[in-house]
């Protein structure tokens, strides 16, 4: 027989949502017409980019002092974007630190070092005391205990090669600099402050919707205004926020596969609900981990990820073993991050079934009793 699928990566499995967005293109809304074939400008997309925005007002707790802005590109896309769009053009070059947590927070380095060296912005970096980011990184600048000569700082919430999480519920109002947070891998795992940051950006593709399409989270007043021509208008914060997301065609459908999961969320409980399932995943996963001898969570306690739990072999020919044997359970998508080696991981977003963990775990104690 073949066994129930359960992937751990981080589609909406779980969740009606995916029957939700099939219906939607069999017939969007009762309108026996697909979402495919409507007509951007059509009043019923009009009103889901008005849900869109209304659902994460109320959902997260934003104010109307921020935009939120949907974009047709990757989150990738704005570690140059939002340099581009906000140190403005003419303007002294702006300095921004970088807190170095993992793999997400280096690339964004690196396309900022681009831009350096074009002058469009300084960039310092907060280095890391443990080269395999197994730890928190230096969290002083964050509650305000150090100065920064910078007028950001950037940060990650949680690194999700490493599955680190930053303790970003620790994070101080009125910090003398910005902080710009790339949420992508943890955004609605539980309440959220927003109003400590000037800029929150993130892919939709953990645990809200597809691939390809990003949503910008900006203080208003941060939004460049003097027009960057290496900007494309089309990825402009300021005409895109003026214009709704709709200065061109958007990507419609996963916009509304976001709203439809952002509905369920709203349906489940909201952010607090959210926040005590991901704490039950990820303490019954560690606790499995913590329980096993053939494998260990590397990342130190106080660091560890709720939405991504990463742990490793202690020999290596457990690897591949343990992960085909999860495969032929339908156990499926535990192979850890190609830059992290030989370890595996487990996506626990919003939506996952405890039915689904506890698998997991019964998974691990069968294999450490055949291996
Ligand atoms: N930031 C984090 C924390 C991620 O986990 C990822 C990858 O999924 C990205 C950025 C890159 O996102 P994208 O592939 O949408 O460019």
């Amino acid at each position: 027989m073949t066994p129930q699928k359960r992937p751990f990566s981080s589609g909406p499995t779980g969740t009606p949502v995916t029957e939700s967005i099939i219906q939607s293109i069999r017939d969007f809304r009762g309108t026996g017409i697909s979402v495919l074939d409507f007509p951007h400008r059509e009043e019923l997309i009009l009103d889901r980019m008005k849900a869109f925005d209304s659902l994460m007002r109320r959902i997260v707790g934003i104010s109307d002092e921020y935009a939120i802005i949907p974009f047709s590109c990757g989150c990738s896309d704005h570690f140059n974007l939002w340099i581009t769009n906000v140190l403005r053009v003419g303007a002294r070059p702006r300095k921004i630190a970088y807190l170095r947590s993992g793999f997400w927070s280096d690339k964004a380095l690196a396309e900022a070092q681009r831009l350096e060296k074009v002058g469009e912005c300084e960039v310092s970096v907060i280095e890391h005391a443990d080269p395999q980011f197994r730890s928190l990184p230096d969290m002083s600048y964050l509650q305000m205990r150090r100065p920064l000569d910078a007028d950001f700082l950037y940060v990650v919430a949680n690194e999700t090669t490493q599955g680190v999480r930053l303790p970003y519920e620790t994070i101080t109002s009125n910090l003398p600099f910005h902080v710009v947070a790339d949420f992508s891998s943890c955004f609605l795992e539980g309440p959220l402050d927003v109003s400590k940051y000037g800029i929150i950006f993130l892919g939709a593709q953990k645990g809200l919707g597809p691939a390809g399409l990003s949503i910008v989270i900006i203080r208003r007043d941060l939004i460049g205004q003097k027009d960057n021509p290496h900007v494309p208008l089309s990825k402009s914060y300021a005409v895109q926020a003026k214009e709704g997301g709709l200065y061109n065609t958007p990507n419609f459908l996963a916009i509304e596969s976001v709203c439809l999961m952002l509905e369920w969320i709203e349906k489940h409980g909201g952010l607090t609900a959210m926040e005590a399932q991901s704490k039950e995943r990820a303490a019954y996963v560690y606790g499995a981990i913590g329980a096993s001898k053939r494998f260990y969570a590397p990342v130190v306690e106080a660091a560890r990820s709720r939405t991504n739990p990463v742990f490793c072999p202690y020999e290596l020919i457990h690897f591949e073993q343990f992960l085909s044997f999860c495969k032929e359970r339908g156990i499926e998508f535990v192979k850890g991050h190609r830059s992290a080696g030989n370890s595996l991981r487990l996506g626990l977003f919003n939506g996952k079934p405890m039915e689904s963990v506890y698998a997991f775990g019964k998974t691990l104690e069968e294999f450490e009793r055949t291996a």
